[in-house]
C-alpha cells in the first residue's frame, strides 16, 4: 500500500491511474489482471512511478489481492465525507477501504458533480477523511464545454481549486494531486491539445501556490484526463507541467492500459 505519510507526493515524477468507471465482472478482471500483470512484471517501475487502477468497491478484494507486491496500486473512485461509523446509508467510510488496501481516492470527478451534485464542501471533507486515512485524494477539476467557448474556463478552474484549497490546511493541500478533466474531453475521443493542458495545469499550479507558497511550484502533482489513449499518451508526459495522466476508457482494456504504462515509465526516465 502506499504510505502517504512516508512517500511524498512530490517524490513521484510520472502517474497513470485508470478509472473503472462501474465497468468489470469477476471473471473479466481475472482476465484483466492475468494480462496485465504479466506485462507489468517485466517493466521496472521505480519508486518516482505511480501505477493505479481504480475500480468498482465490489471488486476491492479480488484487486487488492492480485496487485499486491506488483508495484500497481488500488484505489477508488469516491469515498463518504462522513469519517465516523454512523447512520450514512450507502457510504462507504475511507477507513473501511483501507482493510482493502486502497492507496488512493477519486474525488470530484465531474460525473460525480454533474450527476450526484457533489458540493464543494462535501469534496473537502472527502479529502480530509481520505488523508486521515492515509489514502491518496486526487482532486478532479475542469470545465464544460459552455464554459470554453464562453472564455469562462480559467474563471471556472480558479474557482473550483480556489473552492477546494480554502477548506484544507496546508498540510492537507501538500498530500493531495490534482487532476485537470475538462468535460468535454471525457469519453469523447477529444481529447485538450497537451498546450492548452499545459495552460490549465499551470493555472492550477499558481492557484495552489497562492497558498502553499513559492517552495511548493515544483511539488504540486497535476494529471490530465480526457481521452487519453496509448496513441495521444506519449505527448502529455512530454509536456512539462503535466505531471501524469488519468485514464478512462482506454484502461480497461490490459493491453492498451499497458502501451500508456509503458509510455509513462520511458518518460519517466527521461524526467
Ligand atoms: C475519466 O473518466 O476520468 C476519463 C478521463 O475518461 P476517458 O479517458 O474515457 O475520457
Amino acid at each position: 500500500m502506499f504510505d502517504i505519510n512516508k512517500t511524498q507526493t512530490s517524490d513521484i515524477d510520472t502517474w497513470v491511474i485508470g478509472n473503472w468507471k462501474m465497468n468489470g465482472r469477476l471473471v473479466h478482471n481475472e482476465n484483466y489482471l492475468e494480462k496485465l500483470l504479466s506485462k507489468t512484471e517485466n517493466l521496472i517501475m521505480d519508486k518516482s512511478f505511480f501505477c493505479g487502477l481504480a475500480v468498482p468497491n465490489l471488486y476491492l478484494f479480488q484487486f487488492s489481492n492480485r496487485l499486491l507486491d506488483s508495484g500497481l496500486f488500488v484505489g477508488i473512485q469516491d469515498v463518504s465525507s462522513e469519517d465516523d461509523d454512523g447512520a450514512f446509508t450507502g457510504d462507504i467510510s475511507a477507513e473501511m477501504f483501507t482493510e482493502f488496501d486502497c492507496s488512493f481516492s477519486i474525488i470530484g470527478h465531474s460525473e460525480r458533480r454533474v450527476k450526484y451534485n457533489e458540493s464543494d464542501v462535501n469534496l473537502v471533507n472527502k479529502a480530509k477523511a481520505s488523508i486521515k486515512n492515509n489514502i491518496l485524494p486526487i482532486i478532479c477539476v475542469g470545465e464544460t464545454k459552455k464554459d470554453r467557448e464562453q472564455g469562462n474556463a480559467i474563471k471556472t478552474i480558479s474557482s473550483q481549486i480556489q473552492n477546494f484549497t480554502s477548506g484544507l490546511s496546508n498540510m492537507e493541500l501538500s498530500r493531495c494531486v490534482f487532476a485537470y478533466e475538462p468535460l468535454w474531453a471525457i469519453g469523447s475521443g477529444k481529447n485538450a491539445q497537451p498546450s492548452d493542458a499545459e495552460t490549465m495545469h499551470n493555472l492550477i499550479r499558481s492557484e495552489c501556490v497562492k497558498v502553499l507558497g513559492e517552495d511548493f511550484v515544483e511539488k504540486i502533482k497535476i494529471l490530465y484526463g480526457g481521452s487519453v489513449c496509448a496513441d495521444n499518451a506519449e505527448q502529455y508526459f512530454l509536456q512539462p507541467g503535466i505531471d501524469g495522466a488519468l485514464v478512462g476508457g482506454a484502461s480497461l482494456e490490459a493491453s492498451e492500459f499497458y502501451r500508456i504504462i509503458e509510455k509513462a515509465v520511458d518518460s519517466t526516465m527521461n524526467r
